[in-house]
């Protein structure tokens, strides 16, 4: 085999307590999972269906000590979010099968320039320059669910130099972990190396150079780092 030019790297994520490193496969993001987060963005949490959005594969950076802030937005967002990863797939799974299909969890930040996809919705473009850019979904270590997903009263949390800007529940998302993989294997085939952001909630704001981002999931970690 000869390439053109040298493959990128693959694009991997240490696991916790393990040296075997999890590989990427795709990134999929929920929107709108949690109502006073659709509230918080003007939307009806009563009508909400969840849906989906992706970002690259090479977007996900792990334990990254700074994020760069990102060109053509004065307004990038932190959504602290848990992420799924999959060690398996399927298609038209049913939410026990998908939940069946999770290797194991982290703490993610889906950073967000804000003043983008409002303007992208009302032009009906595509969120990609909003949701897509380099280094703009950093997450924790992955650790392995082994049969125990973190539950419905996990704390989840995220403070900026250390005031805290989020919490919830896990137990407040709309559409839970199972239902979520479960709706977006009817769209997609799931395979093995699949990340799921599973949405944010309310408490969504502004990230300026200097700012230290500490984000914590109970039972599953957290993901510090600083916008450079
Ligand atoms: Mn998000």
């Amino acid at each position: 085999m000869r390439y053109v030019f040298d493959p990128p790297p693959r694009v991997v994520v240490p696991v916790q307590d393990d040296d075997a490193l999890f590989p990427i496969r795709r990134v999929y993001c929920v929107g709108r999972n949690y109502a006073a987060h659709v509230a918080e963005m003007g939307g009806d949490p009563g009508r909400s269906v969840p849906f989906f959005f992706a970002k690259p594969q090479d977007a996900v950076v792990h334990e990254p000590a700074t994020v760069a802030y990102p060109p053509a937005t004065a307004n990038l967002h932190h959504e602290v979010e848990l992420v799924v990863a999959l060690a398996g797939g399927g298609r038209d799974l049913t939410p026990d099968e998908a939940e069946a299909q999770i290797y194991g969890f982290a703490v993610g930040v889906d950073l967000t320039r804000r003043d983008l996809p409002a303007a992208a919705t009302n032009k009906g473009r595509p969120w990609t320059s909003a949701k897509g850019f380099d280094a703009s979904a950093p997450v924790s270590r992955i650790v392995p669910a082994r049969g125990d997903a973190p539950g419905a009263d996990a704390r989840m949390t995220l403070a900026v130099n250390g005031t805290l800007r989020q919490q919830a529940r896990l137990g407040d998302m709309i559409w839970n972990v199972p239902e979520l993989l479960a709706q977006l294997s009817r769209l997609f085939e799931l395979r093995p190396g699949d990340l799921v952001f599973t949405g944010t909630p309310e408490g969504v704001g502004a990230l300026e150079r200097g700012d230290r981002v500490e984000a914590t999931i109970d039972g599953v970690g957290t993901l510090r780092f600083a916008i450079a």
